[in-house]
């Protein structure tokens, strides 16, 4: 992303970064203000917060989570971080301990919530081997449900969230090939709330969908963020991966391409999706669901059930081993 010897595009200074879809190049301060525009731009263009409004910014110690809460508290918006720890090792670890630094160097409170505590101890791993889904699946359907959640019992009227112009492409590329027009229709960078505060959907805002994974690492750089080093376990062999890398090929021969192929899809929308339709409500949780139990709740009762059989077997295991 850098050459030696580059002039800032903007005040021709010597410039740290390339910025090949904008066909620009940017020193520290003027990264800094591209960004900030651009997600100013991504709030007013899809009406994604009122000034100073109160918001609560779901953060996992990544750069793109972090990038943002710094952004809309510098903005001006009154934040607070929520955090659910995932509890697999040490990345969970160094991540809840990222989150806490950027909570401390922002003075604003960080709510933490952790996934054992939230799933009568079952872990990622064992929800994953009951269900025998893709982790990223299992792990994205439980953030989201309990993200709302959290977001709904802290009173939060809206929960931003890191996703950006990589995510975006890449779910915009696999819902195009799958032909999801379900997915398709609903894909907007606003999901506005449904039903009553206490059980309904909390509105979610995107407010970094202009910008690109390595637009984001450079702001971490100028900024030195307390991101987390490492990477997630469950990540490996994601399907949201592939199209991703697909579209990174794509933007290394055409730069600019990820732009035009999302902000031109929302551009050609016709109008925002209608708020999420409500259905019924969980007969356990009392989320709002089509099913009798919502999706979380019927994972984690097959857990539990898995769970029991194996204990179950590992007793029967140890009752018939012979004794030394
Ligand atoms: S990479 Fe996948 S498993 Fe890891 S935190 Fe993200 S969604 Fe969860
Ligand atoms: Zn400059
Ligand atoms: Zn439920």
């Amino acid at each position: 992303m850098t050459d030696p010897g580059m002039k800032c595009t903007r005040c021709r200074q010597p410039a740290r970064f390339r910025l090949p879809a904008h066909n620009a190049h940017f020193c520290d301060p003027c990264l800094d203000l591209f960004f900030k525009r651009q997600v100013q731009k991504a709030i007013k263009d899809y009406a994604m917060l009122r000034p100073g409004q109160e918001v609560l910014v779901a953060v996992s110690g990544g750069k793109d989570s972090l990038a943002l809460w710094l952004t809309l508290e510098e903005l001006g918006y009154r934040t607070a971080g929520v955090h659910l720890c995932l509890e697999m090792g040490e990345f969970s670890e160094a991540s809840l301990q990222s989150c806490r630094q950027m909570a401390a160097r922002l003075g604003r409170p960080l709510h933490e919530a952790s996934l054992g505590q939230l799933t009568d101890g079952l872990s990622m791993q064992e929800i994953v081997w009951a269900t025998r889904r893709q982790f990223c699946s299992v792990c994205g359907t439980f953030k989201r449900h309990f993200l709302n959640r959290l977001c709904l019992e802290l009173g939060f009227d809206t929960v931003a969230t890191g996703h950006h112009l990589d995510d975006e492409a890449g779910r915009l590329l696999g819902n195009l090939i799958h032909n999801h027009l379900d997915y398709l229709q609903a894909m907007w960078p606003v999901l506005e709330s449904g039903g009553d505060a206490a059980t309904g959907f909390a509105r979610k805002v995107k407010p970094l969908c202009r910008l690109e994974g390595a637009e984001i690492r450079a702001f971490a750089q100028v900024h030195e963020l307390p991101v987390a080093q490492g990477k997630c376990a469950g990540s490996k062999g994601a399907t949201l991966l592939y199209y991703q890398k697909a579209m990174d090929q794509l933007e290394a021969d055409m730069p600019g391409t990820k732009h035009n192929f999302y902000l031109e899809f929302l551009r050609q929308k016709a109008a925002p999706p209608p708020p999420p339709q409500l259905g019924g409500r969980c007969q356990i949780c009392g989320a709002p669901t089509m099913s009798e139990l919502c999706g979380v709740c019927r994972m984690l009762a097959q857990a539990r059930q898995w769970r029991e059989k194996r204990r179950a077997r590992l007793a029967a295991e140890e009752a018939a081993a012979p004794t030394p």
